[in-house]
């Protein structure tokens, strides 16, 4: 931390997984690059009544092979299924993922989805910026110059919340075109309580689509109000226009997401 605040021209390394294709293309040019992989202490899974907390360093293989999580939290442990190919999930951490902000990376999507809480740390002190103000815009965040992202907290996840995590890629392993996690709970007549659907790849930064959460809020998830939450969320989102497809294919995608992962939470309890 004293390294990054003496040097404004100094960047983090973890995984390199997003680094060093910026640095290949000199798309950045650091005075000093500070390898993370023997700082101490931020390599740790942490399950407990108050929900997970991954370490900065904690790569999605961790993630992957922790008994745990299937169970403590599926819907974080279905999205890092998702990131990459084995090699890029072998190596790339949370903080990194979190850092670099890609407005595709299954992670942000997650903590923004799931409210969660991003801990960073600096030479003068601590802080804790929660993950819908984390994001800011496409590779951009709230994070200075000066600042280490520490840990990611995700709240508990109770056993019988219904949830859905739909993503279409162009090939397995891209980085999705669009992505909708969802998830709601129950109360005792079977309606949706505390709906949730969060969207990646269609908007300049991961974020929760409220209108669609609407249309879930205290009904009956079935065929009528999930064709109403997929309309809501294609009518909110932003979806951005590049060489892989156009904004209209994408509202279109995300519609049919929004669908596809409602189903399967109707049908899927977490536990
Ligand atoms: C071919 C390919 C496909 C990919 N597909 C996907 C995908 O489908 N989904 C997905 O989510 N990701 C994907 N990725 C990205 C991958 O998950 C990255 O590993 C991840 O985004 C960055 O993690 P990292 O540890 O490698 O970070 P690095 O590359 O080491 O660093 C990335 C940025 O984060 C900063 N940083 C790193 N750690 C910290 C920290 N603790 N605090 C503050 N700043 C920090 C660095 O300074 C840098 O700016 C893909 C990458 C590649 C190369």
């Amino acid at each position: 931390m004293i390294l990054l605040a003496a040097d404004p021209g100094a960047k983090l390394i973890a995984g390199g997984q997003s680094l060093v294709p910026v640095l290949a293309f000199r798309l950045a040019a650091p005075s000093l690059l500070i390898d993370l992989r023997r700082v101490p202490g931020l390599d740790t899974i942490v399950v407990g009544d108050d929900g997970v907390r991954l370490g900065a360093k904690v790569r999605w293989r961790d993630i992957e092979d922790d008994l745990r999580l299937p169970g403590a939290h599926p819907l974080l442990h279905a999205a890092v299924g998702h990131v990459g190919h084995y090699q890029i999930r072998n190596r790339g951490t949370v903080g990194g993922s979190l850092a670099h902000a890609d407005p595709a990376a299954e992670l942000p999507g997650i903590a923004v989805t799931c409210a969660g809480e991003i801990a960073v740390s600096s030479a003068v002190g601590q802080r804790t910026v929660p993950a819908s103000e984390f994001f800011t815009g496409p590779l951009t965040t709230e994070l200075r110059s000066d600042e280490v992202i520490t840990e990611l907290r995700l709240p508990p996840w109770p056993a019988a919340r219904r949830w859905g995590l739909e993503e279409f890629a162009l090939r397995q392993g891209d980085f999705a075109l669009a992505g909708i996690a969802a998830f709601y709970d129950e109360d005792a007549q079977g309606r949706a309580r505390n709906p949730r659907i969060g969207v990646i790849g269609a908007c300049s930064r991961p974020q929760r689509l409220a209108a669609a959460e609407t249309e879930l809020d205290g009904r009956t998830v079935d065929a009528r109000t999930i064709a109403a939450a997929a309309r809501a969320a294609a009518a909110v989102v932003d979806p951005p226009q590049d060489l892989h497809a156009d904004a209209q294919y994408r509202r279109a995608l995300v519609a049919t997401l929004v669908e596809r992962a409602l189903r399967a939470a109707a049908q899927r309890r977490s536990a």
